[in-house]
């Protein structure tokens, strides 16, 4: 009810009232707008408005409670000076502020790199509590978000996190994991990891974490420059590997996944395992193409179209991200050799297109409508050479003069 107009309930009865008497209506009587129900007979003088209300009576302070400056409503010598939204008893508000307070969770970042830092930018906003560790020292960084760094785990773990988020990179997690002093944890925290791959983290915190804790495999499919304008439409995927079967730790659960609801994300609950058969070909090949078109340092031209600009794009957004990264997509994703090899074979199967229609055309020229037949020894050299021109100049073949033996060579 904050956010509304000023209610007037049982306001036709206070219109009515008025007109009878000119009755003064007091503002501490009349705590809510039931004036119907607290109405004093006949007072004399104004008592002092109670604190609580006292901030409503400016319209400077109605409108920063998203009240009309008149929320003061007047109705014929009589003053409003109270309304629902007011009222520190207002079941709504406080049930609206418990929920959201409910929501707000202490989360400890472990891996506070580029992608961790990213994410604590909208954590931090949300407002919730941000504690975070690194290999490196970004305790300046952390300190400009509002969240605690900590350099040593063991003062990480004893501040006892709702939420641990792994968020290191793919090829030090198992270690980083290690590292942690899981027995000053609170015995039923609850683990995230938001690592590219799935089945790999799932397994490692299944054998690694105390059968207490809960477990959330996620991946935000998303990264600090395709959703650079925020995230809403962005899928996030997200695996409930283990948990608890209490009412508390479902909400805590619900309260993580809450973050990137309230984003706007495309949330996609998702095994991990067909997770990693659909991220070798959504990721890895991007990243794989991505990489490639990097090393032919590809740049801008006067004459780019719009396919050639999404390529230089694609070579941005992907080689932003670390080396690791990708090395990470590879190593610890089964279904990634397999899409390496078929996309070998792919480039195979294109070039090999290309070229019998190049063999087509040499063997045209080099065999149709001749006398004799050909002098292979002759033949084979002159091919080669046409062949060589064909391919470093990339034109069809140019006009020809007859040979002896009726094989035409370049000129
Ligand atoms: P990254 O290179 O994958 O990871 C960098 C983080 O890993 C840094 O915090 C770094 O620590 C830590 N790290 C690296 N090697 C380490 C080692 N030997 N020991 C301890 N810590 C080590 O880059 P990222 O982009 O920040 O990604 C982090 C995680 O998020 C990865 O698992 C990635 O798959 C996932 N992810 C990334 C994106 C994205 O768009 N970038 C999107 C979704 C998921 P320091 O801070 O101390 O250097």
């Amino acid at each position: 009810t904050t956010h509304q107009r000023p209610r007037l309930s049982g306001g036709s009865s206070l219109r009515k009232r008025a007109r009878e008497g000119g009755k003064m209506l007091s503002s501490s009587t009349a705590p809510s707008l039931r004036l119907h129900h607290h109405q004093p007979a006949r007072p004399r003088r104004r008592p002092p408005a109670p604190a609580a209300y006292r901030q409503f009576q400016s319209p400077a302070a109605a409108s920063r409670r998203h009240l009309p400056a008149g929320a003061a409503v007047r109705a014929r010598g009589a003053t409003i000076r109270a309304i629902d939204a007011a009222q520190p008893f207002d079941y709504e508000s406080r049930a609206a502020g418990l929920l959201e307070e409910r929501q707000r969770l202490k989360i400890a970042i472990v891996g506070f790199g580029n992608f961790g830092q990213f994410l604590a930018r909208t954590f931090a906003r949300q407002g919730h509590t941000l504690l975070a560790h690194s290999r490196s020292d970004h305790s300046s960084l952390a300190a400009s978000l509002g969240a605690a760094y900590f350099q040593d785990p063991h003062d990480l773990c004893e501040c006892h996190p709702d939420v641990v988020l792994l968020a290191t990179s793919i090829l030090s997690a198992e270690a980083v994991l290690r590292s942690l002093p899981l027995h000053r944890l609170r015995r039923s925290t609850l683990f995230v990891d938001v690592l590219s791959v799935k089945e790999f983290p799932k397994n490692l915190l299944l054998t690694s974490l105390p059968e207490g804790f809960d477990i959330l495999c996620t991946h935000p499919m998303f990264g600090p420059e395709s959703a650079r304008d925020g995230w809403d439409g962005l899928p996030f995927v997200f695996d409930r590997v283990r948990v608890g079967d209490s009412p508390a730790r479902r909400a805590r659960a619900n309260a993580f996944l809450n973050i990137f609801e309230r984003e706007g994300c495309r949330m996609v609950e998702m095994c991990c395992a067909e997770h990693d058969a659909h991220a070798a070909e959504t990721q890895f090949l991007t990243h794989t193409v991505g990489r490639m078109l990097a090393t032919l340092e590809l740049s801008s031209t006067p004459i780019n179209t719009k396919g050639y600009e999404t390529l230089l794009r694609l070579v941005d957004n992907t080689c932003s991200d670390s080396f690791d990264l990708y090395n990470g997509l590879f190593m610890y994703n089964k279904n990634s050799t397999d899409l390496l090899n078929r996309l070998e074979s792919a480039m195979d199967s294109v070039k090999k297109r290309l070229f019998d229609g190049l063999h087509e055309v040499l063997r045209k020229q080099l065999f149709e409508g001749k006398a004799s037949p050909p002098n292979t020894a002759t033949t084979g050299h002159h091919a080669d050479v046409h062949r060589r021109q064909l391919l470093l100049e990339g034109k069809p073949p140019s006009p020809s003069v007859p040979t002896p033996n009726n094989v035409t060579v370049p000129k």
